[in-house]
């Protein structure tokens, strides 16, 4: 092996990593030591600011491969072709808890995935949950603020947990998934991922539709159970980092079938779900899922912090033949993922190795800004328009012009569909009894931390999805069924007042 030279990060040659340069023995140690300067403040500046949400992760590189025809509902040149691979970058997550807390934590897993197509980086920002506890993105830092640590104490805190949620009841079909066992997967690769949010696909007569993304995983579900998880996470923090690594280190490559439901503009027009409420799924019956590919990992990232810590995924980044969908929190997150960005690693991110296109050539006229390193457009003009051969915008690619109605306001949220309906399904259809017990069993451990009036409220919420299921809770908590029964028969307004 070739005996490399150490040397500072200009290239000089270091003679001595050993001992600090002193006057006199021991010493103390000279300012001109600039070695030591270097080492000591490049050190200290080691870190940078956390993510706010899903600061704990590990990704992987791999690709998604076309099974089916797809052109009919979007133009997506990396979609255009049964057989087309296109390489991605894939990163999971836990959301609530910090860059050193345990992968077995009961939390939604980020599924977030960057595909690198020769149209631009097409990013889908997923979960491993279909739906989302809030439908506004003004509730979110709020809502966040709950599930982190109390102000006074630095604590996980139940009260507030559980205060936010029993106060915002369109979170209970997501609270219903995370306290099943879906809530701490066994693996990431043992997790579906979706796409939560409905997009919009257009075609390239101009036609549109709306599309959910479904990823489901081909090694199958598995999840821990309380007590495995509880052990796991004093065990081996980092399993599901761990598992990811070796998994594609041995060969063993994780896959996931990838499908999609399409509904027609028309069908969304009278649906009796709104379909850009992201607290509800498109009922399987209703929009059959499609398979349209496959979505392999098969190669571990060289380098954590270079790869992983400053990837950056945005549901902004769209490429021709998909776009937004009226759904509030997304219309949300394509503002705050960009912004995070900008904040977390600086105004050109994009240049790093890990978020740059690789499918296409980028063209445009933004230059400078902090850490440039590119030759930052050269000596070619940098306004548009210009007579000098820039770049210019094509406006084939743009998304077609769709119609908008109403009035401009703070809208309240007056669809009819009913809050409590889709998590009664699961609860009554979907879920075995010994997925009901779990969920009661993972619930009580719980709220059970929480003020008794908060636990009531929230009972009350469990028993408008269904009497059974709050019930269930009501004994376990030790709750008066009867005063949780009044509770669940009022309107929203009076169980907070009623519960104050
Ligand atoms: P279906 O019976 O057609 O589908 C139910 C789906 O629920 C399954 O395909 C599976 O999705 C998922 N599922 C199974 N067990 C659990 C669990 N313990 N926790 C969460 N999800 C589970 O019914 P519908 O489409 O009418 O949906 C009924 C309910 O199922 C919904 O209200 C929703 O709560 C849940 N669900 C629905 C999804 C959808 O897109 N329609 C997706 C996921 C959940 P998968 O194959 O994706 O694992």
């Amino acid at each position: 092996m070739e005996n490399k030279k150490l040397t500072n990060n200009f290239g000089a040659p270091v003679d001595d990593d050993q001992n600090s340069i002193t006057a006199g023995n021991p010493g103390p140690v000279l300012m001109q030591d600039v070695h030591l300067l270097e080492k000591l403040s490049h050190f200290d500046r080691e870190r940078i600011p956390e993510r706010v949400v899903h600061a704990k992760g590990a990704g992987a590189y791999g690709y998604f491969e076309v099974t089916a025809d797809v052109t009919k509902y979007t133009r997506a040149k990396f979609l255009s072709q049964a057989g087309k691979r296109t390489e991605v970058f894939a990163r999971f997550s836990t959301v609530g808890g910090e860059k050193g807390s345990a992968d077995a934590e009961r939390d939604p897993r980020g599924f977030a995935l960057k595909f690198y197509t020769e149209e631009g980086n097409y990013d889908m920002v997923g979960n491993n949950t279909p739906v989302f506890f809030i439908r506004d993105p003004l509730k979110f830092p709020d809502f966040i603020h709950t599930q982190k640590r109390n102000p006074a104490t630095n604590l996980k805190d139940p009260d507030m947990f559980w205060d936010f949620l029993s106060l915002t009841p369109e979170s209970i079909h997501q609270v219903t998934i995370l306290f099943s066992d879906r809530g701490t997967p066994r693996t990431f690769r043992n997790m579906n991922g979706y796409s939560s949010h409905t997009y919009k696909w257009y075609n390239a007569k101009g036609e549109f539709f709306w599309v959910q993304y479904h990823f489901k995983t081909e090694q199958g579900i598995q999840n821990l159970i309380r007590e495995e998880a509880e052990i796991m996470k004093g065990k081996d923090p980092d399993h599901a980092t761990r598992d990811l690594h070796q998994a594609i280190e041995a060969g063993e490559h994780p896959s996931w079938r990838v499908e999609v439901q399409i509904m027609k503009p028309e069908q969304a027009a009278d649906y009796r779900f709104d379909p850009f409420d992201i607290t509800k799924v498109w009922p399987h019956a209703d929009f059959p899922p499609i398979t349209i590919g496959r979505m392999v990992l098969n190669r571990n990232p060289e380098n954590y912090f270079a790869e992983v810590e400053q990837a950056a995924f945005s549901p902004a980044n769209f490429v021709p033949g998909i776009a937004a969908s009226p759904d509030k929190m997304l219309q949300g997150r394509l503002f705050s993922y960009h912004d995070t960005h900008r904040h977390r690693l600086g105004p050109n991110y994009h240049l790093l190795p890990v978020n740059s296109a690789k499918g296409c050539v980028v063209n445009n006229y933004q230059r400078d800004g902090f850490m440039r390193f590119d030759n930052n457009g050269g000596g070619s003009p940098n306004y548009y328009p210009n007579s000098f051969n820039g770049p210019k915008p094509d406006p084939n690619t743009g998304e077609p012009a769709f119609d908008v109605l109403g009035k401009a306001a703070r809208q309240r949220y007056t669809h009819p569909n009913d809050d409590f309906v889709q998590p009664g399904d699961l609860y009554r259809k979907v879920m075995t009894e010994t997925d009901r017990n779990h969920l009661i069993g993972n619930i009580v451990g719980h709220l059970g931390g929480a003020q008794k009036r908060i636990q009531l409220r929230q009972a009350a919420l469990f028993y408008k999805a269904d009497s059974d299921y709050g019930r269930r809770v009501a004994e376990g908590l030790k709750l008066d069924l009867k005063e949780v029964e009044r509770l669940a028969r009022m309107s929203q307004e009076e169980r907070a007042k009623a519960t104050a």
